[in-house]
């Protein structure tokens, strides 16, 4: 499959170069040539199929012959082998869990497919290729994990000191062998300069490459979970809709491209805190993108969503259609407390903020008579377990894999400059 960037001052190019090098030459968003939807005949029969074989079917278009298919299809197995289950929480709403993952947020599935295609392609390659990334939480560990002992790669992750939860932290520090974590006296955005700052700069030896969802091997596989989902409720749920708590709109985006695939798909909400520049710009018609505000859904604190782009393109850029198939809406921390505490009293269920968003999501919307609303559980509560416990008034226990993660010893290096960032990756 070819790929052509959005700003169109690019050439096109292949699959494995658009995971290499993440963004285009010309600062543009990579983009499928074309999309064909998958046979009527898979979609009406689609419970007669694996996860792993429905996943197959979902990107083996977008991979094209760049990887065999035993290859891929062994990428696929490794990257999804674990739950996706729908959650029923209400006569006519429940939740997609997408927090069964190693980190226990639904970053995996994109971290782990990535890591596994770009350790194919550079398997062959004598120069190491070094995924740069500033996390401010999730992303961090989510890389960090699914390229742990991936061959080829080696994984640098910066983090504001004192800035993560002490899970993530742990997630971030414990691992060892390729992945080396640098605490950053400051603040996220001073971690994401710095990495801007590598990636612009010609002094650097190594050949550097992001892992957030710009790249396309991230943004893709979430397709998975929409497929998943309507695999276990179409039979009696045939029209659904999902409500998807949105930062950077990489995950609804996928979502996007499922319905594109053939997926029937009834609506999607795009569900945002104050960060709201997606509402606003559906509401007034143009896209003013703001300093990013921090809330307790703090990985959706995006204030210039970069897969905007491609949900715009999805629709021929024009509003009109957009709103058609999706909604948009913001809704405050207090609100979303409220939902929290709504949502546990209702059906005795605890949600995280961020899928509390979600839920609020599908309310605004007003699910109609025959419709099915999925929220989506975009991590587990416990990774936001001060916020969790505070407004429900109630202890999570944690579950084991982070129990082990707890005791082991954090290895961190700290820097405060970017020279220092510099000296580390010449080193
Ligand atoms: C990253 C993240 C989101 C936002 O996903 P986007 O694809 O950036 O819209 C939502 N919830 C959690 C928990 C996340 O980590």
């Amino acid at each position: 499959m070819k790929y052509y960037s959005l700003n169109n001052n690019a050439k096109s190019v292949s699959f494995r170069e658009a995971v290499i090098q993440g963004l285009a030459p010309d600062r543009g968003l990579y983009f499928p040539e074309n999309i064909t939807p998958l046979p009527q005949e898979f979609i009406t029969n689609i419970d007669q199929y694996s996860n792993e074989e429905i996943a197959f079917e979902a990107i083996k278009q977008f991979v094209g012959n760049e990887i065999p298919s035993e290859v891929l299809q062994q990428i696929v197995t490794e990257t999804i082998n674990f739950d996706f289950p729908v959650v029923s929480l209400e006569k006519n709403i429940g939740t997609l869990e997408l927090f069964h993952g190693p980190t226990l947020a639904f970053k995996d599935v994109g971290a782990r497919f990535m890591a596994r295609c770009l350790g194919y392609f550079n398997a062959q390659n004598p120069n190491k290729v070094t995924v740069l990334v500033a996390t401010s939480g999730d992303t961090g560990g989510a890389v960090a994990n699914g390229f742990l002992g991936v061959n080829g790669v080696d994984v640098v992750i910066l983090y504001p000191s004192g800035k993560v939860s002490e899970i993530q932290e742990k997630q971030l520090t414990t691992l060892g062998k390729n992945i080396t974590a640098l605490e950053v006296n400051g603040v996220f955005d001073d971690c994401q300069d710095m990495v801007k700052s590598a990636f612009l700069d010609n002094e650097i030896s190594r050949q550097l490459t992001s892992a957030n969802s710009i790249n396309v091997a991230r943004w893709l596989p979430q397709m998975f979970y929409y497929f998943f989902a309507y695999k276990q409720l179409y039979k009696q749920h045939p029209k659904i809709v999902f409500s998807v708590p949105s930062g950077n709109f990489g995950n609804i985006c996928a979502g996007i491209m499922a319905q594109k695939l053939g997926l029937p798909i009834q609506h999607f909400v795009a569900a945002t805190n104050v960060n709201d520049t997606v509402p606003q710009f559906l509401k007034k018609g143009n896209y003013e993108p703001k300093p990013s505000k921090t809330t307790i859904s703090n990985a959706m604190d995006v204030g210039n969503p970069s897969n905007f782009i491609r949900i715009q393109k999805l629709f021929n850029h024009s509003l009109e259609d957009l709103k058609t198939s999706f909604s948009s809406f913001s809704f405050s921390d207090e609100l979303t407390k409220d939902a929290m505490q709504r949502i546990y009293k209702k059906s005795n269920y605890i949600a995280d903020p961020h899928g509390a968003v979600g839920y609020l999501g599908l309310e605004t919307y007003g699910l109609r008579d025959s419709e099915f609303g999925v929220f989506l559980e975009t991590a587990h509560p416990v990774k936001f377990l001060d916020v969790v416990e505070k407004t429900l008034a109630e202890n999570i226990s944690i579950p084991k894999n982070i129990q082990a993660i707890m005791s082991k010893e954090k290895k961190a290096i700290e820097i405060t400059t970017y020279e220092e960032l510099k000296s580390f990756l010449n080193s």
